[in-house]
């Protein structure tokens, strides 16, 4: 880049096209991140020609008036009755993404249980570890089983030592990797068993929060399940260009921790200051659009094509598996050649695939061709 002579506009549609192009070649080949790529926002484009912010509280008054808090709020409202919260109990915003919710949730649990040590298991999303060193909380690394999910047992001993401290519980609703649910009856029965005065769970459901409610039969998942917080991401099933997300949490916890800020004639109570006026719109879009019945459709369409998977890789004897109510496709690490052309995520010796919409049954056959053709070494 050069700064020194204002360029030409034929340099510059010379560098907006030489991106596109890498972006269009990629997408085909795009299954191993749970990144919906079916969508369509050209209506919002005109929005792009303000200069829109949501600085502060979007239930609260902001000085700054080119805002979608309006919209903002009814995205947040919309989750948390999806996530079974009634919406007058409800605070929450739109986020930058699914770390950002899960380090609000994190934060209230941490303001409201004063000190309490957070339990969270191996399996859990690399954000939820840096965001307890960041707010500094003591930790405990619980055992996974070989699903997935929290080892119960594990939680209860770590739990059972340090009795006298209030317990603060990261919940997977779906993990990254494997896309385990861990499971919230089990850890209320634990905390009452062993009697703690105080605890509090945060969920972090940034992919599958948007899947369990749209399926006949989901794992608990919600404020109905004990749930205190619950941070989902935007970009994954919603289908965001830009990076975002929702959390939403308790009005009465919020009311406990904000605090006015003079200079922007909000209350603040979000993390971040100025915030994206667009993505609430975003969510909006794809909410409105779907509808409840577009996301059952588009839910158990990728559920199938999952099922599909699972069978594919079966009958050519690679042994691939995947949780219930998940569309995230986990079997043997293929060859480094295959995780490239296909984007695919490993860890250790296991690989996914994630059959989200724009992944069609022919680019499975296409995938599981592929590692047949090139084995692991
Ligand atoms: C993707 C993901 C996150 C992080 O979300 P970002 O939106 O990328 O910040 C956190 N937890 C889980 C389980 C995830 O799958």
């Amino acid at each position: 880049m050069s700064m020194d002579s204002p360029a030409i506009q034929s340099e510059l549609d010379a560098r907006i096209h030489q991106v596109l192009s890498e972006f269009s070649q990629l997408s085909p080949f795009s299954a191993g991140y749970p990144v919906n790529q079916n969508f369509d926002y050209a209506d919002l484009y005109p929005l792009l020609a303000y200069a829109a912010n949501n600085v502060g509280d979007p239930f609260g008054y902001s000085r700054y008036q080119s805002n979608t808090h309006e919209t903002e709020r009814e995205v947040v409202t919309a989750v948390a009755d999806l996530m079974r919260l009634p919406a007058e109990d409800a605070w929450g915003y739109v986020t930058a993404g699914g770390t950002e919710g899960n380090m609000y949730g994190i934060y209230v649990g941490r303001e409201m249980m004063r000190d309490p040590v957070a339990y969270f298991s191996q399996d859990t999303h690399y954000s939820v570890l840096k965001i307890l060193h960041v707010l500094n909380i003591r930790n405990i690394m619980i055992r996974s089983q070989d699903n997935g999910e929290m080892d119960y047992d594990d939680l209860r001993e770590s739990i059972r030592i340090n009795r006298t401290s209030p317990a603060l519980i990261v919940a997977n609703i779906g993990t990254t990797m494997k896309g385990a649910v861990d499971n919230l009856d089990r850890i209320r029965e634990i905390v009452q068993e062993l009697a703690l005065p105080r605890y509090y769970i945060h969920a972090d459901a940034a992919f599958h929060g948007m899947i369990l409610p749209f399926v006949d039969d989901p794992q608990p998942f919600g404020f109905d399940s004990g749930v205190d917080s619950i941070a989902v991401s935007g970009h994954k099933m919603f289908g965001s260009p830009i990076p975002c997300g929702v959390v939403v949490t308790k009005k009465e916890y919020t009311a406990q921790i904000g605090r006015a800020i003079e200079y922007v004639g909000a209350l603040d109570t979000t993390l971040l200051g100025s915030r994206n006026a667009i993505t609430p719109m975003i969510m909006w879009y794809s909410m409105t659009k779907n509808g409840v019945d577009g996301f059952r459709r588009i839910v158990a369409d990728m559920l199938d094509t999952a099922e599909y998977a699972v069978q594919r890789f079966n009958e050519n004897g690679i042994p691939a598996w995947r949780a219930k109510n998940s569309p995230i496709v986990v079997f043997p690490r293929p060859s480094p050649y295959v995780l490239f052309l296909w984007q695919l995520a490993p860890i250790d010796d296991i690989a996914h695939l994630i059959t989200m919409p724009h992944v069609t049954r022919q680019m499975i056959d296409e995938v599981v061709a592929d590692c047949l053709e090139w084995p692991p070494v």
